[in-house]
Order: C-alpha cells, then structure tokens, then sequence
C-alpha cells in the first residue's frame, strides 16, 4: 500500500483519494484495472520469487541506510488510511546501494487475519510469510517527493521485509504495533516517539532479490525498484496478533465497522522479468532450496533403495524357504514310502 504517502508530502496521510478500491469484493483486486489501468500492466507487483531462477549478481551491494538508526525527529506520525497503517519518515532517512540516492518517504505493513498466518505479498518459492513490511523510498536526485517520482520508472525504491512468527517478541516492532490501538479507526493519526527505523530491518542487508515493479496498490504504477530481503524478521504470535486483530478498514462513525485484514495482493505474472540476487547461488550451482531439495530427494531415494532391497531380500529368502520346505515335505514323504517295503 503505497498511495497514502503519495497524497502526503511528509504531513499526516488523510484517506485515500481516487476511485474506492478493496481487496476483495466488487471493488476487489481483480476489478483493480478498470479504475486503474497501470494495474492491469505487465509489470506488476508482488510476485512469487522463484529463488532457483533468480539470477545472482555479484555487482549487487549491501543495503545501506542512513540516518535510519537516528532519524532526528521528535516523533513520527502513524496513521490508519483505511487500507493499512503508515509510519511517515522524515526525508532525511536515506539508502545507499541502489543505483541512485533515496530518501525514505513512509513504511507499512500487509497482513493476514487472526487465526490465519500468512499474509505477505511477496512469495518465496510459493511460500507466503505472516506479514511484510514496505519501506518506500523515492529518487531524492531527480524527485522532490514521492508524488512526483512515482510516475517514473526508478523513481521509487521499495525495501520488503518478510515477518514471520519466532518465539519472542521483536522489541522494535513494539514501538509501532503498541500505538495500534490509538489508530483503530481509518482516517486516525497519532504521535510515535522516535525509534531507531534500522532495528525493523534484518540483521543481513547483503542479502536480498531485486526486480522492476509497481505499486502494490492502486494506482499501480510500474515505478518501482524493488529489494526484496532473504531474511525474515521474526515477531511474536501476539505482535501478529495485534498486527491482524486491531484496525479496522472503516471510519469510526461508520455503523457497520469492518476489520482490516487479508490487506495482501495476490502474486503477479513474471511476464519474462529478471529477479537478481545479491548473492550467489549454494554449492555446484544450485540454490540453497535446491540444495535442500537435492538432499531430501537423495535421502528418500536412499530410503526406497533400501526398502526395495529389504523386500526382495525378503521375498528371496521366502522363496529359499518354500524350496528348502518343499524338499523336505518330498524328502519325508519318500521316506515313509522308502521304509514301506520293510517286511
Ligand atoms: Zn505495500
């Protein structure tokens, strides 16, 4: 969900503009394209990442934000737009690695629905995490906002952060899941103190796939450099929870209040784009789900060999057995008859 930012310029986000659009329903992402035509285009985002085909790319550096750890700014404004909740960030926060410089414009998530894990937009081999969050980032060198570079192709920089459940609470996600509470509401905006935005990231910022897409959202716009992370972040079961559980998609003098949920796109066509990686693929070649795959795939072949041999083994000594029975069923019967004549 980019478009909030996209009405901001660094002020709170109101609610959307436009033609209202859902994800599911009669406004749902499949009627997308006939209010908004970029969103029926050929390259389009998420996508489901098939790592064995992405294509490594040793040129490609490490991520490197600036001023992230300390934003300089009193408090950040978090806000409920009616489709997710959006962090503004000060344009001082910038990455460095891409191919020009970004300065960071807002952060936001895509859920799933209590009792239901997933709801990550992007895939990782068909797998789909609990959660994802978006930073997004516009060309500060040729943009003076994201308004205006998100008509360009390049002119947004998006970084995806996958969140999967872990056995403990992530403490910096708490500094913005704990003030969900304030915003249940859409069009509701409150004040976060400033928090190090770096500690939301993973640990690894070397690893991580990248291709050209769009908005996730109407409008669509196909102006998006996307940097996808490897690593997951991990988040406690509550902090999903509180993540799926709090919002809802309405205002709040709206009598009949509907949950904000399942706020997940559904994966687009590749349609002959190249995903890169940061990273180089695992031994002889193959990547590392190949490799597990390989190894699991060596280990039941093991398995049936195995079980084949034992069986017929088994089935061989049966038949040495039935042999050696029907020798000795012929030997004891001849010897009665061998007897007989013994006057
Ligand atoms: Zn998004």
């Amino acid at each position: 969900m980019l478009r909030a930012l996209l009405l901001l310029g660094g002020l709170a986000p109101a609610l959307p503009a436009g033609p209202h659009w859902a994800y599911e329903g009669p406004h749902g992402q499949h009627h997308w394209p006939e209010g908004h035509p970029a969103c029926g285009g050929r390259a389009q985002s998420p996508i489901d990442i098939q790592t064995r085909w992405a294509q490594p790319d040793p040129s490609l550096p490490p991520v490197r934000p600036v001023g992230y750890q300390r934003p300089g700014t009193a408090a950040f404004t978090l806000a409920n737009n009616g489709h997710t909740a959006v962090l503004v960030l000060p344009p001082s926060l910038r990455v460095q690695g891409l191919p020009r410089s970004f300065a960071a414009a807002q952060l936001h998530f895509h859920w799933g629905r209590p009792g239901r894990g997933a709801g990550a937009e992007h895939l990782l081999d068909g797998h789909r995490a609990a959660a994802e969050m978006h930073v997004v980032h516009y060309d500060a060198e040729r943009f003076a906002n994201a308004s205006q570079a998100q008509h360009h192709a390049g002119g947004l920089a998006v970084l995806g952060v996958l969140l999967e459940v872990g056995s403990d609470p992530h403490p910096a996600y708490d500094n913005i899941l704990s003030h969900l509470g304030s915003i249940r509401y859409a069009g509701q905006t409150t004040a976060v103190p400033s928090f190090s935005v770096q500690d939301l990231l993973p640990p690894r910022l070397d690893l991580y796939y990248r291709y050209n897409g769009s908005l996730t959202t109407p409008p669509c716009f196909q102006s998006v450099l996307w940097t996808v992370f490897q690593q997951p972040v991990h988040i406690s079961l509550a902090q999903l929870e509180q993540l799926q559980g709090t919002l809802y998609a309405t205002e709040a003098a709206e009598p009949e209040p509907q949950s904000l949920v399942d706020n997940f796109r559904e994966p687009q066509e590749l349609n002959q784009r190249l995903v890169l990686s940061s990273f180089p693929r695992g031994p002889k070649g193959y990547s590392t789900g190949e490799v597990v795959a390989i190894i699991f795939g060596a280990g039941a072949g093991c398995l049936g060999l195995c079980l084949a041999l034992y069986f017929v083994a088994k089935r061989m000594r049966a038949r040495r057995a039935q042999q050696q029975d029907v020798v000795f069923k012929a030997s004891s019967r001849r010897t009665p008859t061998a007897d007989a004549p013994r006057p």
